[in-house]
């Protein structure tokens, strides 16, 4: 679409090495495509020279605008402030170590014109640690088991989102933020793009695992309540179990009373019928929890598309 604007969005946490080379190739990748181009960096309060390298970068191409964040506030806020300022009628985010390659861009830009509204970058092949493919495959394992969302394996924040996705994602205010999970919840035409995702070029990553683990919580936490309902399943089993134990101790006290201590029968359903009761209750109370939980979220309610209606189209198609 001619005349189209397009932001790219790139997180930058110690990307000092990275940063010439991915702003070349994004040159590279952009420089014959049809759409006025905005290059968004959004500096996660680096320590490194990064931020010099961008603003330097800014004052030879209108096309880059700089975001300094004043601190360190992590890969989804960052990706979430890009949103916030980008203004291209379609968002590219991607990572800033070139394991997401800037000529990839170009496919995904190409299924946007088909009229896909978010299309993902989707890893063929991936070179990451034994240690890191097996721990992700065993959190979208979970993830799916456990929540609302869909979200396609092997996919991470690289992908291209239409003008109309980026405005309901923005509506979605929650501070621990999952934001692929987000893309999942809210719909639209979706599409994959197949890529092969290469090495970090230079420095070291910015997840280590105590990040990848936070990152894996607000995923399930974010978007399922299940972990509270196992509570009160754990109490209906529990008193289930109870009432068996409950039927023991009668027994014994009705038809084998030399083998029972005075005051064993009491005690024994007392502390069976508690802890069943308790786990009930607890379980109830995660009911509340769980609603309260996801009203504070305050997320929006409804993602539209479009508005068909005889006078108007609400809000403009994009072809
Ligand atoms: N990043 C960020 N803030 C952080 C950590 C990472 O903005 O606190 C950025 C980083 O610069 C990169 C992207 O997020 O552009 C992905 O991070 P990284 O490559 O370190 O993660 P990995 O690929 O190892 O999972
Ligand atoms: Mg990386």
């Amino acid at each position: 679409m001619r005349g189209a604007s397009v932001s790219y969005i790139f997180p930058i946490y110690n990307e000092t090495g990275n940063i010439p080379l991915l702003y070349q190739r994004v040159c590279e990748a952009t420089a014959d495509l049809p759409y006025d181009i905005e290059l968004l960096f959004v500096n996660d309060g680096s320590a490194d020279a990064s931020l010099a390298l961008l603003l330097d970068l800014q004052e030879h191409d209108d096309r880059v605008t700089v975001i300094d964040f004043a601190r360190n506030y992590g890969h989804q806020l960052a990706v979430t402030a890009g949103l916030d300022a980008a203004t291209g009628d379609a968002v590219i985010v991607m990572d800033s170590d070139l394991q997401d390659p800037p000529a990839v861009s170009r496919e995904l830009l190409e299924r946007w014109e088909d009229g896909y509204d978010v299309v993902y970058a989707q890893r063929r092949t991936r070179q990451d640690t034994a240690f890191k493919k097996a721990t992700a495959a065993i959190f979208y394992k979970v993830l799916q088991k456990v929540s609302e969302i869909d979200i396609p394996p092997n996919t991470g924040d690289f992908r291209l989102l239409d003008r109309r996705v980026v405005e309901e994602i923005k509506k979605f205010r929650e501070h621990d933020r999952f934001i692929r999970g987000m893309v999942s919840y809210i719909g639209f035409k979706q599409t994959a793009v197949q890529f092969d995702r290469d090495e970090r070029f230079a420095g070291v990553t910015g997840y280590p695992l105590r990040k990848m683990l936070k990152l894996a919580a607000d995923g399930i936490l974010g978007f399922s309540t299940f972990p509270l309902t196992v509570i009160s399943r754990m109490g209906f089993a529990a008193a289930g179990l109870s009432l068996l134990g409950v039927i023991y101790a009668l027994y014994m006290k009705l038809f084998v009373p030399e083998a029972v201590i005075e005051g064993w029968t009491f005690i024994v359903i007392a502390v069976l019928f508690m802890g069943g009761l308790q786990l009930i209750m607890l379980g109830i109370l995660g009911g509340y929890v769980g609603r309260i939980y996801k009203q504070v979220q305050n997320r929006p309610l409804y993602g539209v598309r479009n508005v068909y209606a005889s006078h108007k189209v609400s809000r403009g198609t994009k072809n």
